[in-house]
């Protein structure tokens, strides 16, 4: 019989999956339980952004038919939504089925054998998986306090490096770096270096002075800044996001682009919701809320949290993680294991509404107290 592992790629022979929060009906099926809580995906608890999905419903009743036609390949209604909202041209803005499309487009424009990419170590585990998939080389740098280490990440450059990516905030340990680092380092790159600044939780960032890739932008015409509208817009299901570059590197990921990868109702709703500024507010401003009611609730337990500006903590459990999680599996509360980021005693934990944060907080009361019992006896 044909070993066809051995048919793909070398690349892709050694890719491990990404591996996706547990489904809430997958764990109704397996335990039967009547309420469960997920926070295990960085989604909005709020939902979608109302005038998405009115603008859903009001394109559905208008012109149903239009479900049995391709979609606009070119996305003419959400770049126009956002130029209007950003300032961007169209010929700026690549969109993608999700922004891990478009970190995707990046590398199989700019990367193959031969090449080298750069990432932190605990980044977004979509980096290597997109750069390994193309054959290139993934240098990942020692992580600094968790977060990125940006002086060693420009000090890792060598000819062979084509792409750099780095997430701000990054998930899923929710650090960032500042605005004066991201120019430091950027003078530090060879201005032929692709550079992708992955802010998919951007919207979440509450201090005026953070960095903002969209105002940095126009200053470096080998950056590409990466946002979606899964996060903060409440849209991850319909898998839309884009990249903002300069119109060279623009031509090029359009070239690598299928041509219909964004659906017709993902561009309808992304339309509408990217103008929803008051959404956006309004979800920044219950995380923020969140967030604290989380790190009191963790103080309460003795736990500590990895400083995070995003939609989620990466809590340090003191010990290995994954029985916690099985535990909590049981109790309904649906987190993230973060082993495979090279974090086996943290879990990742979306900040979700006021009740279900205070849900999943006396499940994990419950579960470390049994975890202590049963250490103590065993
Ligand atoms: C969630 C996430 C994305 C991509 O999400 P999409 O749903 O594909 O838009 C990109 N980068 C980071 C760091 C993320 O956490």
């Amino acid at each position: 019989m044909t070993d066809f592992l051995q048919q793909a790629r070398p690349g892709v022979q050694h890719l491990a999956p990404y591996q996706p929060g547990k489904p809430i009906e997958e764990l109704q099926r397996e335990l039967g339980l009547s309420k469960i809580v997920k926070l295990a995906s960085n989604e909005n608890p709020l939902g979608p952004s109302p005038k998405a999905l009115a603008a859903i419903h009001a394109a559905l009743q208008a012109s149903p038919a239009e479900l049995g036609r391709y979609p606009d390949g070119n996305g003419f209604v959400l770049k126009d939504a956002i130029r209007r909202q950003f300032g961007w041209a169209p010929d700026r803005i690549t969109l993608g089925n999700g922004s891990n499309d478009v970190l995707e487009l990046v590398a199989r424009a700019f990367l193959g054998e031969g090449d080298d990419a750069i990432y932190a170590r605990h980044a977004f585990a979509v980096y290597p998986l997109a750069v390994q998939a193309t054959g290139a080389r993934g240098i990942e740098v020692a992580a600094k306090d968790y977060g990125h280490d940006l002086p060693a990440m420009a000090a890792a450059v060598t000819p062979a490096t084509k792409v750099i990516f780095l997430a701000n905030p990054n998930n899923p340990t929710g650090t960032w770096f500042e605005r004066s680092e991201f120019e430091a380092f950027m003078a530090a790159v060879p201005a032929q270096v692709v550079v992708v600044l992955d802010e998919a939780y951007g919207e979440f960032v509450t201090d005026p002075q953070a960095l903002d890739g969209f105002a940095v932008l126009d200053r470096y015409p080998n950056l590409i800044v990466s946002r979606t509208l899964a996060k903060a817009y409440g849209l991850a299901s319909l898998r839309v996001g884009y990249a903002v570059a300069s119109a060279a590197i623009t031509n090029i990921l359009n070239r690598v682009r299928q041509p219909f990868n964004v659906n017709s109702l993902a561009l309808v709703a992304a339309a509408a919701a990217i103008g929803d500024s008051e959404f956006v507010a309004r979800s920044r401003d219950l995380n923020e809320a969140g967030r604290q009611q989380w790190l009191q609730g963790l103080q309460a337990l003795g736990l500590s949290a990895i400083p995070s500006r995003g939609n989620f903590l990466c809590v340090d459990m003191g010990r290995s993680a994954l029985p916690l999680f099985q535990a909590l599996l049981r109790e309904g509360v649906i987190v993230r294991p973060v082993a495979n980021y090279g974090l086996p005693n943290h879990l990742r934990i979306s900040i979700g509404l006021a009740d279900e944060n205070a849900f999943a907080l006396a499940a994990l009361a419950r579960v470390l107290q049994a975890a202590t019992v049963a250490g103590a006896t065993a």
